[in-house]
């Protein structure tokens, strides 16, 4: 067989641990005999991150808006144990963060569905798409104990010196305050993210907020929404046959449970927080979701949404047999090679992401999976496979099926 030809390259960047490891087994198993693999390599692991005082994660961005489309292996995110396991020199921040930062993305996180590993919700069908807002209100706060009675006022100085109040609490006693903000740039950016990762999933688009209660702050979420809405998307949601709908986040969360699943959920970003951890658990498992970051100016990083598993990784030293999945690493390399396949339109790419992704499927469904999987099936006839083994099994079955 011939492999498939690639123009434009992707941009890769390795991680940690064991997902470091199974990168390199998806590769060798599941990538390279079938296509003429075109990447722009950059090793984000944290040993090179230090050694280039992380230089390599800010380049590995740029390399992304460039290009346009990444898939990146879990990372580790250092803490002060870390500092001492790999005697970095600080502790250097998040490559998520990083990255999220560079490109002004928003992540919307899906999980896989596959037959035998059942929702919570029974009447979840198809997988609901989570989009938080990652930037401002409670995660950038500002608070204050406050120790006793007092005024508290919230005050906007402008640039020119006037001032505007308004009082937030007389308070009589001891009490705590809060100041959260929002940018009108930052919601826009959410909002452009989420309407065309819509278009491009084909799918509705719900959003939340509670603007009765917050008849400013909530209230502009909304506005900014409909604004760019009705300006550059109401024409071609119409064409697709796609929705946008607006509802209250109380009658939101009624909804989601009782539907069919199937659309984006999009979220500010303390409701995304925990909706998401919800979404996630309620179907089944976080080695079965996936995380898309997308740029309000339309550039893709793929990725797993779990981390490193550095339990097993560990295990994997010793020696010792490990059964880690590695579905959520696969679906981010072919939800990069589909994407590079459709912008550069090379049909064979986006057919080889397909065949690959269902491949994964009815291995699964034919009983084969790792001990993650193997735990909460409602199958009673499984063959749980160790890492690599779970891999060269989904290799047989694309081999059947291309
Ligand atoms: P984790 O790597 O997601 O793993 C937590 C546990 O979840 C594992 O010990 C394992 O449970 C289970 N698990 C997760 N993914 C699995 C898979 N693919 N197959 C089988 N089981 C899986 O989270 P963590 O241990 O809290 O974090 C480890 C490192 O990952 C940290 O350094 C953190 O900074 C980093 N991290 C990176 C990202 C990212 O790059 N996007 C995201 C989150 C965390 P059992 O041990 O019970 O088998
Ligand atoms: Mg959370």
């Amino acid at each position: 067989m011939e492999k498939i030809q690639m123009t434009t390259p992707l941009v890769e960047m390795d991680g940690d641990e064991m997902t470091r490891i199974i990168w390199q087994m998806i590769k060798d198993e599941l990538i390279l005999p079938f296509i003429d693999l075109k990447t722009e390599y950059y090793d984000l692991g944290l040993e090179h991150r230090n050694e280039t005082d992380d230089q390599v994660t800010i380049d590995s961005a740029e390399a992304t808006k460039r290009l346009g489309v990444a898939v990146k292996c879990a990372t580790i995110t250092p803490n002060a144990a870390r500092v001492e396991e790999y005697k970095l020199k600080k502790m250097w921040k998040s490559p998520n963060g990083t990255i999220r930062a560079a490109l002004d993305g928003t992540v919307f996180r899906a999980p896989i569905v596959v037959k035998g590993i059942e929702p919570c919700v029974r009447n979840w069908k198809k997988p609901i798409t989570l989009a938080r807002h990652a930037y401002g209100d409670v995660y950038k706060n500002v608070e204050i104990r406050v120790p006793g009675a007092g005024k508290a006022e919230l005050v906007y100085t402008a640039a020119d010196g006037t001032e505007t109040r308004e009082v937030i609490n007389e308070f009589k006693g001891a009490g705590v305050i809060q100041g959260i903000h929002n940018t009108d740039a930052s919601i826009t950016s959410f909002a452009h993210s989420c309407f065309k990762y819509a278009i491009d999933t084909k799918q509705n688009l719900w959003f939340s907020t509670k603007d009765t209660i917050s008849k400013t702050y909530d209230h502009r979420f909304k506005d900014i929404f409909q604004e760019i809405y009705d300006s550059d998307y109401k024409t071609q949601f119409e064409e697709m046959g796609l929705e946008y709908f607006y509802t209250l986040i109380d009658d939101a969360v009624a909804r989601v449970m009782k539907s069919k699943g199937g659309f984006i959920w999009a979220c500010k970003n303390y409701d995304g927080d925990v909706m998401s951890d919800m979404i996630s658990s309620a179907f089944g498992s976080l080695a079965m979701m996936t995380s898309v970051l997308v740029s309000p100016s339309g550039v893709y990083e793929y990725e797993a949404a779990h981390g490193t598993v550095q339990r097993h990784y560990y295990k994997h030293l010793a020696g010792e047999e490990t059964s880690t999945n590695s579905v959520a690493t696969i679906f981010a390399w072919t939800g990069a090679l589909r994407k590079r396949g459709e912008l550069d339109g090379i049909d064979a790419l986006v057919s080889f992401a397909d065949d690959l992704e269902r491949a994964v499927l009815w291995t699964i469904e034919s009983g084969r999976m790792t001990k993650d999987l193997a735990l909460i099936t409602s199958r009673d006839d499984v063959i749980v496979l160790n890492t690599e083994q779970f891999i060269k099994a989904v290799r047989k079955k694309y081999e059947e099926i291309a």
